[in-house]
């Protein structure tokens, strides 16, 4: 069944709404230059946000720990580096991209359930400000490593506050069933025991509740139960030097439906539930500071007319970019061209080339009529994207392009053949253990 409706002549409306630049690029010119699929970013909308958070901020001793699985291109960091942003790292890879960067070892946080004992050694080396300590284990592990480097680790206890994010279930982590953090109740039996830790300086909180939160109400129960436990532990003889309230704030993957908290409700909410605090804060944001600040530059390669249903096929697919496959998630899709908006709105299923059934991008979709060739936008691709790109069906991983007031560098050339094999090689030289 295939519908095509006369244009809606509303410049705001998502699905029609042209983008023929972004940060002053011309995104045809630029597309033309470098290829497509193509991931493409604005310095300055990343700026802006950091700006944006910082200034809410104002007056608090807080830092940014950019949550670097978002997007973890070293040039990407750069910038983060450039406005004084520090790092929430979950594996040495991410240390190594961070410090290759630029980001000092004293900014750089490091948390996940699943440090190994290798990444922690590493971490210590490095002298990172702080581990984000997850289970009772990796305590114990965090003590005997440091005694043998002769150091003091810091450490802070995640919390799992037991809190509903409202959010996808597969983005949450604040809730008990979730394998995030520790209960108060066991953090509450750390910070007892904590004497008895001669190389672990055990003085902080964090919690960190999920990902695309959409409203402050989750964040303020979060932050009114770690604030409680805090002013517990202050009592008990327990200073606590830093508070880190994560990451998760939400952004605008559909436009007019996804209404985002504001930095400054969001910062309202810390000072409110931490107003007699006055130690060090520490924030996590990922998506919200990168999301809406990228694009991903497809071309239709064809149009496809199936029984039920009509099928564009995009150059990208979901190797490219996992959210919609993964999470269902919504990406606003647009022309890139003016002449292209000015079409009549027909409906599509959007999908990749990729031999799944989940590589679609969206189904049903308005936009306006496609043709072979036509350059389209995946909107708010910064996040989560590139950095959870893969080779499936031995596509080369993306181009991605840095764009600042009209200009642009490439900050990861497309992948050639040579690197995908890379390190494959024939069963040659067979051993024996
Ligand atoms: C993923 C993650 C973040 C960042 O989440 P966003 O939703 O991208 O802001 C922050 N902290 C921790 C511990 C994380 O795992």
């Amino acid at each position: 069944m295939t519908t095509t409706i006369p244009p809606r002549h509303d410049a705001s409306s998502p699905a029609t709404a042209a983008q023929p630049d972004f940060d002053g690029v011309d995104l045809q010119a630029l597309a033309r230059r470098v290829g497509t699929p193509c991931y493409a970013y604005s310095a300055s909308a990343i700026r802006q946000r950091i700006r944006e958070l910082q200034q809410a901020l104002g007056g608090l001793d807080a830092t940014l720990c950019y949550a670097v699985k978002a997007n973890s291109n070293i040039a990407i960091l750069q910038l983060m580096a450039q406005s004084g942003v520090g790092a929430d790292i979950v594996s040495a890879g991410e240390l190594r991209r961070c410090l290759h960067a630029g980001i000092p070892a004293d900014r750089i946080v490091f948390s996940g359930v699943g440090k190994s004992e290798d990444e922690i050694a590493g971490a210590l080396t490095a002298g990172i400000l702080r581990f984000n300590v997850e289970s009772h284990d990796e305590l114990l592990t965090l003590e005997r490593l440091a005694q043998a480097q002769q150091v003091t680790a810091r450490a802070a206890v995640r919390i799992n506050p037991d809190v509903d994010a409202q959010t996808h279930a597969k983005i949450s982590t604040g809730k008990s069933e979730n394998k995030f953090g520790v209960s108060i109740d066991e953090a509450r039996r750390w910070f007892a025991g904590s004497a008895l830790l001669a190389h672990v300086r055990l003085d902080g909180l964090h919690v960190h509740i999920g990902s695309q939160i959409l409203s402050v109400e989750p964040f303020r129960l979060a932050l009114k139960r770690v604030a409680a436990f805090w002013r517990e532990l202050v009592q008990a003889g327990h200073p606590i030097e830093s508070i880190d309230v994560g990451g998760g704030l939400g952004v605008c993957y559909r436009a007019g439906e996804d209404h985002p908290v504001a930095a400054s409700d969001y910062a309202d909410v810390i000072r409110e539930t931490l107003a007699d605090y006055c130690g060090r804060l520490l924030l996590e944001p990922g998506r919200y500071l990168v999301a809406e600040a990228g694009v991903l530059l497809t071309r239709v390669i064809r149009i496809k007319h199936g029984v039920e249903r009509r099928f564009l096929v995009l150059d990208a697919a979901m190797n490219d970019l996992q959210r919609p496959s993964l999470y269902d998630a919504w990406h606003d899709i647009v022309p890139v061209s003016a002449e292209h908006a000015a079409r009549p709105v027909a409906t599509y299923d959007i999908v990749g080339p990729v031999c799944e059934t989940g590589d679609t991008f969206a189904r049903a979709r308005p936009v306006p009529e496609c043709a072979a060739g036509d350059l389209l936008l995946i909107k708010a691709t910064g996040a989560y994207g590139a950095s959870m790109a893969s080779t499936y069906n031995s596509r080369p991983l993306a181009a991605e392009v840095l764009l600042d007031h009209g200009r642009y560098a490439v900050v990861r050339r497309r992948q050639h053949f040579e690197d995908m094999i890379a390190g494959e090689q024939p069963a040659r030289s067979w051993q024996t253990l």
